[in-house]
């Protein structure tokens, strides 16, 4: 596959986030990076030792929703002229970025306090989240990319995949004959992804506060398993070559994850939020919203799975125990 893997510099970890370069018919880049002033000199050093201006650019394609894959997307749209292309869920953080994470910050408040998790690491971890919205310029979205649609990329036929979990709009673009693909950050080689819960629109029935993005993910995993890949291209860090060797990594984490969890609760029931504490008792910063979620994964699995269940409340959090 005629991609060049381009490292572009992000503030927070892991520090970098790589954008691919089509250099075929039609001119490809995925994932533009995050709005930061390294990010266009980048892109034209990228273009100029491919020996290429920046107008002959045609397309610009995101894989998710997250900041540091799409921030520069309106900045090398107006320096290129290419066109946006991005999974139809994309849009809104496209277009609208500052009140897509409000209604995130919103939810995430809202799923904090329902697991009693305090006010000031509520407060803290969302802080996070808003201190994201400057590296992401507004930008228009030329045309969405639905789920089994095609798309052509640098001589190759791409097909459009969602595989939610790690965002609910997470998609995968894979070449089937070539067994290559483009998978954002659904699949990584160095760690397993961050599985987020999907934020909701208001009302909330509390049902839905119980939910995670683990059993998505899971079935994300497996579904790209299944196609056989032998070179996925991922948004951070090296190439994964042996795809189902990277699956089962992943889901072994998260079931040793479920192991502790299960271990935790041997020692009584336990809010999600006294679960996290038994096992970091000063989650800080955007921790305490990820170990939240992790902790509501390995609850929704379990519950799943009939080893776990609810058993009422406290304060007026959930409580949740061994099952009988
Ligand atoms: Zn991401």
């Amino acid at each position: 596959v005629k991609a060049t893997t381009i490292q572009l510099r992000t503030p927070y970890p892991p520090g970098h986030v790589n954008g691919y370069l089509f250099a075929d018919s039609p001119i490809t880049i995925v994932d533009p990076g995050p709005a930061v002033e390294t990010t266009v000199p980048t892109w034209l050093a990228a273009l100029a030792a491919h020996g290429l201006q920046p107008r002959q650019v045609e397309q610009i394609v995101l894989t998710h929703q997250h900041w540091d894959h799409l921030g520069a997307a309106q900045a090398l749209r107006e320096r290129t002229g290419a066109r946006v292309l991005a999974p139809p869920g994309v849009r809104r953080y496209v277009t609208g970025f500052a009140e897509a994470m409000a209604a995130e910050v919103a939810y995430y408040t809202t799923l904090m306090r329902t697991h009693d998790v305090p006010e000031e690491l509520t407060t803290q971890a969302l802080a996070v989240f808003a201190g994201i919205v400057p590296y992401v310029e507004t930008s228009e979205l030329d045309a969405e990319l639905p789920h089994g649609s095609q798309l052509r990329v640098g001589g190759h036929t791409l097909t459009v995949l969602a595989r939610p979990g790690h965002s609910p709009t997470d998609t995968v673009f894979a070449d089937l004959e070539a067994g290559v693909a483009l998978v954002g950050d659904h699949l990584l080689e160095e760690y397993p992804s961050i599985v987020m819960p999907p934020v909701q629109a208001p009302p909330v029935p509390a049902s839905a506060l119980l939910r995670s993005g683990m059993p998505e993910m899971l079935d994300s995993l497996r579904a790209t398993e299944r196609l056989g890949l032998s070179l996925a291209l991922p948004g951070h860090g090296a190439p994964v070559s042996d795809i189902p060797a990277a699956v089962a990594r992943s889901v072994e984490f998260f079931r040793r994850h479920d192991a502790q969890i299960l271990d935790a609760l041997a020692r009584g029931s336990a809010t999600a939020w006294g679960l996290v504490l038994s096992r970091d008792p000063e989650p800080r910063g955007a921790d305490a919203l990820y170990k939240l979620a992790a902790t509501l994964g390995a609850l929704e699995m379990l519950g799943r799975e009939g080893r776990v269940e609810q058993l009422g409340e406290e304060r007026g959090a959930p409580r949740f125990g061994r099952a009988a």
